[in-house]
């Protein structure tokens, strides 16, 4: 857009700034209208009036430029709006000279043209058009000078006053007709903006508010709590008093908000919002920092007293049940206390202390509150550092499998293996999965881990030799996060081609945790791998929540009997029944049951006794490393030891 249109713009818009362009650019045309009309009807009533009073050559001039104004209307019409505005100035200046150079000189009544076609052209025309009309007129009043000063032109004065007096009210008129119309454009954009300005203001507050609040409960947010921190603290530090951070994460709220929806949820944050802000000080500060996490800063603490005073409120105000239209709930929070100076004196190392004492108060049993205590801290610690290690050791090779055989009690033949992992850490030594799985399966970790473990199975399984004739096929154990990513069968997919390994060699291993509830997909995902032609089996049978019933539902393999189970047979009449129960549960389904840490003859007679068929445990061999295992199927397998 030209500078004259965004000028024009600003001037035509209406207040609230909202006016379509198409609106702005008819308003603009009708303004260049309007001045048009005016401007040809003083020029039509000019021409009469010189005309009556005999000065025909006035007339003229008059109906010429008249004439020529007609190129306006033209030019708006097909577009031209800045053509039209040169047009409709050019035509009255070049008509004001020719008038004046006609009659009086400088002293002619249309010398007071000038100044009103200047006004327009500075409110209308572009900058640069208005400087060139400012010179054009400069240059004609001082021609008009000039001549008369050299006498190359005689202007005759006029004796006609009552004409003059016509004419110069004739010119007013118009002047005053188009400045009126400009000036109330420029009303109505002052207008304009002033409530553009008050909007704006007021957004900004909102926006300001926002960042700083939460919008559900209109509580501060992190962002201010923060702040409040450093101002409360800096407050304490001076009269040496300590202050105390409360985190608090609503316990089991993702049920309500699963059960009953987020409407529900929602309206149950604000509720507890209320019951913590009428609780503490004007001095403290209740935020709200997360989904069902508040945080409380109790400032100017003389003792620690108080802290628990607080935390013990708390827990009493949320007891009462929260209602809702939709009824009553019981809500309940964890809180973890960090204090500080003691626990750390800037806001992110209290804050993740709290949260860290947070956690401990779960862990407790939750609705009670727990102080942060530095041994925590280096549990932590130490976790997040044999994470990184694990990472650092996945790139660096440091992980390896072990096999154990899975073997026929009949007569010991070796007819599987299952894939063990370990970690062969460079100070910490050979590193047991029981050390690292469960911190792998928290952080993520698992699904690189597993990734890793699965390709390194199927290149293992492919290159063993056969034993009394047959493929020998490898278990992999596999988590339940692992499992439950969507593309689990595109990974198990991947390691069976890499290694050119068939499917059918390839047995999984999973927890019963995995069955509870069909909402991770399983029963599909179960599908698409038997599709592949890989069997699933499911470990530590009996430890879990058994839902015996999917068991006839879903295309399993093999039940392995848990370890707990299969050491106590001997002793332990409920473990012999479990055991048998199992088997024959297994024998109807017409599944395989294997039977986990045999470690002695008597067992192993027993579980032969009852029927069980194949066996994994250190009777038979503990797991070996890769090549160990490699070299058992070629010496043909164990050598019938049991
Ligand atoms: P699991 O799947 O139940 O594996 C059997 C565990 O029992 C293994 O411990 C094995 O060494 C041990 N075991 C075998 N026979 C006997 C025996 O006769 N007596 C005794 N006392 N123990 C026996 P390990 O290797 O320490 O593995 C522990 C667990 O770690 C495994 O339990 C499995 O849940 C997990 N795990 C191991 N490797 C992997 C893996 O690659 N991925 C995943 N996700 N988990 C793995
Ligand atoms: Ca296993
Ligand atoms: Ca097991």
């Amino acid at each position: 857009m030209t500078d004259r249109g965004k000028l024009l713009t600003r001037l035509f818009g209406t207040p609230g700034g909202s006016q379509p362009p198409g609106r702005i650019a008819e308003t603009r045309n009708l303004r260049l209208m309007q001045i048009f009309w005016a401007s040809e009807a003083a020029l039509l009533l000019g021409a009469a009036l010189t005309f009556a009073t005999g000065a025909p050559s006035g007339s003229v001039i008059a109906l010429g430029a008249a004439a020529a104004l007609a190129l306006v209307p033209v030019a708006l019409r097909r577009g031209h709006e800045e053509l039209a505005v040169i047009v409709l100035l050019t035509v009255q200046v070049a008509a004001v000279t020719a008038l004046a150079w006609n009659a009086q000189g400088l002293r002619d009544e249309a010398m007071l043209g000038y100044p009103g076609l200047l006004i327009f052209a500075a409110m209308i025309a572009t900058r640069r058009f208005f400087v060139t009309l400012v010179i054009c007129v400069g240059i004609c009043i001082a021609t008009m000078g000039v001549a008369e000063e050299l006498g190359w032109k005689i202007f005759e004065p006029s004796d006609t006053g009552l004409l003059s007096a016509l004419i110069i009210i004739l010119i007013i008129a118009v002047i005053s007709f188009g400045i009126g119309l400009l000036s109330s454009d420029v009303s109505r954009l002052l207008a304009s903006l002033t409530v553009e300005n008050e909007r704006y203001r007021e957004s900004q507050q909102l926006l300001e508010h926002m960042a700083h609040h939460d919008v559900l409960t209109g509580l501060p947010n992190r962002v201010l709590a923060r702040h409040r921190f450093d101002q409360a603290y800096a407050q304490c530090r001076r009269f040496g008093h300590s202050l105390g951070v409360l985190f608090l994460d609503l316990d089991h709220f993702k049920d309500i908000n699963d059960t009953r929806g987020h409407e529900v949820g929602d309206l149950v944050l604000i509720e507890v919002g209320h019951r913590l802000q009428e609780l503490v000080r004007q001095a403290d500060t209740v935020c709200r920092v997360g989904g069902d996490e508040f945080l409380i800063l109790l400032s100017d603490l003389e003792g620690n007293e108080r802290v628990a005073r607080v935390a013990d409120r708390v827990k009493e105000s949320l007891r009462a049940p929260v209602t809702v239209s939709e009824g009553e709930f019981r809500v309940s929070a964890s809180i973890g206390i960090s204090i500080a100076p003691l626990d750390g004196d800037d806001f992110d190392t209290l804050l993740r202390k709290a949260d860290m004492a947070m956690y401990q108060a779960k862990g407790e049993g939750r609705d009670g509150f727990a102080y942060f205590d530095e041994a925590l801290d280096t549990a932590i610690r130490e976790q997040l550092q044999l994470l990184a290690e694990m990472r650092d050791g996945l790139g660096r090779d440091e992980f390896e499998l072990h096999y154990q055989p899975r073997v026929r009690m009949r007569d010991g033949t070796v007819v599987g293996a299952e894939a063990l992992i370990r970690w062969n850490h460079p100070e910490r030594g050979l590193v047991m999965p029981s050390a690292f799985i469960p911190l792998a399966e928290r952080s993520g970790l698992i699904h690189d881990l597993g990734a890793w473990t699965l390709r390194r199975a199927c290149t293992d399984c492919a290159d063993w030799p056969m034993a009394n004739g047959s493929p020998i096929p490898v278990s992999v154990n596999v988590s339940v996060p692992q499992f439950a990513r969507t593309d689990f069968d595109v990974q198990v997919q991947a390691a069976l081609a890499g290694a050119g390994l068939s499917g059918d060699l390839l047995e999984l291993e999973v927890t019963e945790s995995l069955l509870i509830d069909d909402n991770q997909g399983f029963g599909e995902k179960l599908r698409q791998l038997r599709e592949l032609g890989v069997a699933i089996s499911i470990d530590d049978f009996g430890t879990g929540y058994s839902n015996l019933g999917v068991l006839q539902h879903y295309d399993f393999a093999t039940i392995k009997i848990d370890r707990s189970f299969i050491s106590g047979i001997l002793e332990n009449e409920a473990s012999r029944t479990i055991v048998q129960t199992i088997l024959s549960l297994a024998r109807g389904l017409g599944l395989d049951a294997v039977a986990e840490g045999v470690e002695n003859d008597a067992v192993a007679g027993a579980l032969r006794d009852a029927g069980c068929r194949y066996a994994q445990g250190y009777l038979w061999s503990r797991p070996i490393n890769a090549s160990d295992f490699r070299s058992l199927l070629g010496n043909g397998g164990l050598g019938g030891s049991a």
